[in-house]
């Protein structure tokens, strides 16, 4: 594919034209004059929240506590509501999926149900190259067990030290019988690769052990079928792919065929609707994803959730998935030539295969990197920094132009040929 494309702007300029989404770059506040290559850790703001945003205002202003059950979308289904819109991105049925809780709640709710002991079963899967939040989770689940972590948490270990890479054959060695539930990213946040989520969920289910995905980094821009994959459960935020805005109420996913199995941290929000305001002390869950809510759900947050999903509902998930591995194919293109290993000192972390990664290109630099990030910043072009020495582009395919991916990558060039970072300094930021 990469032979497809040329170096020249006139080509970027091209590409843009005959690109059949590029109109819904519209639908987006774009943050001034600013290239924007970070949208796969803060999505940017659909002009569609802003208006569901103001609704909920409304409501909330003339109708008060009846907004509960009046407003355009009652805010007392509102979770669920929002569920079933992003079913289809997923691949799972509209029960299966609500919009609640946040990414690192809705793991601990999870795993508090999935994580069951029985005899020497006692262990959780995951990979030491997960978000760090989700292994904080993992290790507090088990001393709530009461069990050392030492002996009860294994972790698969990358590939080689430096790539942030991982092997789905050794994830699945890992799967012994000693373990109770496997919990991995669907793609790994600093290296974009994506895991091949059926193949270890098949394997997983082979040797008895439920397995669950954090796909944060992923929907939104890659199509998933949870139900086709039988996958035991899934969760993910909605702020990054998925631009519902920051801290935004994040989605959790559970197969159906777990709907009878208790939310341990349970909250009233999950019970039966019909019967939350009989304020019953038993906790009559619904036997659905909805039962794993703990809270009221947070309107005006869920409100930017809801304009974001109508812009992806629309475009549909397929076709964002085609337009953005066309823009990291061109990308990575343009770093090869532009680029090359033997005279730059950078190389590409991210799998070349647009079918084992998601929707950023991670370029590996040298002691420099952190720098280069900010000569980039400095220039107008935001991508984001992971240390030690990582910068991650990520086109979104609802905002991003293949002249902007032009720009970045002309600029990249420009910085390292007349060593411009030279002029920032060496110490790091709180964000990066
Ligand atoms: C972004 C991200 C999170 C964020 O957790 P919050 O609870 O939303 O702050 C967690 N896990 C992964 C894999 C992520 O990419």
């Amino acid at each position: 594919m990469t032979n497809l494309f040329e170096t020249t702007e006139q080509f970027a300029l091209q590409m843009d034209k005959q690109d059949p989404l590029a109109h819904f770059r519209d639908r987006f506040f774009l943050p001034g004059k600013t290239i924007y290559m970070d949208g796969n850790s803060l999505g940017l703001m659909p002009k569609d929240s802003e208006e569901s945003i103001h609704r909920v205002m409304r409501e909330w202003k003339t109708q008060a506590i009846d907004g509960w059950l009046q407003a355009k979308i009652p805010w007392f289904y509102m979770a669920e509501t929002l569920g079933a819109l992003a079913a289809p991105l997923v691949g799972a049925e509209e029960n299966e999926v609500v919009c609640t809780g946040t990414t690192t709640v809705n793991l601990h709710s999870l795993i508090s149900t999935f994580y069951h002991t029985q005899g020497k079963r006692t262990k959780i899967l995951a990979d030491e190259l997960n978000f760090p939040s989700d292994i904080y989770a993992l290790k507090g689940q088990i001393k709530l067990k009461g069990l050392p972590v030492e002996n009860n948490l294994v972790l698969v270990p990358s590939v080689a030290s430096d790539n942030q890479l991982l092997d789905e054959n050794k994830i699945i060695e890992a799967m012994t019988d000693e373990i109770a539930v496997a919990l991995f990213p669907s793609v790994l946040y600093r290296s974009g690769q994506l895991l091949d989520i059926p193949l270890l969920t098949k394997k997983a289910h082979e040797k008895g052990i439920i397995i669950g995905f954090d796909c944060s980094h992923s929907v939104g821009g890659v199509p998933h079928h949870f139900d086709q994959w039988d996958v035991d459960f899934a969760f993910w935020c909605s702020y990054k792919y998925m631009n519902g805005g920051p801290g935004s109420p994040a989605f959790l996913y559970i197969n159906k065929r777990h709907f009878q199995k208790e939310p341990l941290l349970a909250g009233w929000f999950g019970c039966i609707k019909e019967k939350q305001f009989d304020m019953s002390l038993d906790f009559e869950y619904t036997r659905a994803a909805g039962g794993w809510q703990i809270s009221s759900p947070s309107a005006l947050s869920a409100a930017a959730v809801q304009g974001a999903l109508k812009v992806h509902l629309e475009v549909g998930i397929e076709r964002i998935r085609e337009k953005s591995i066309r823009l990291t194919e061109y990308l990575i293109f343009l770093v090869d030539h532009l680029l090359p290993p033997g005279k730059y000192n950078i190389s590409i972390a991210t799998p070349r295969n647009p079918e084992r990664r998601s929707g950023h290109v991670a370029i590996r630099g040298n002691d420099n990197t952190w720098r280069i990030h900010q000569a980039l910043k400095a220039g107008g072009i935001i991508p984001d920094f992971r240390p030690p020495n990582m910068i991650r582009f990520a086109p979104i395919a609802l905002y991003n132009t293949f002249h902007e991916v032009w720009q970045t990558i002309n600029r990249l060039k420009q910085i390292i040929d007349n060593k411009e970072y030279e002029s920032f300094p060496a110490e790091r930021s709180a964000i990066t």
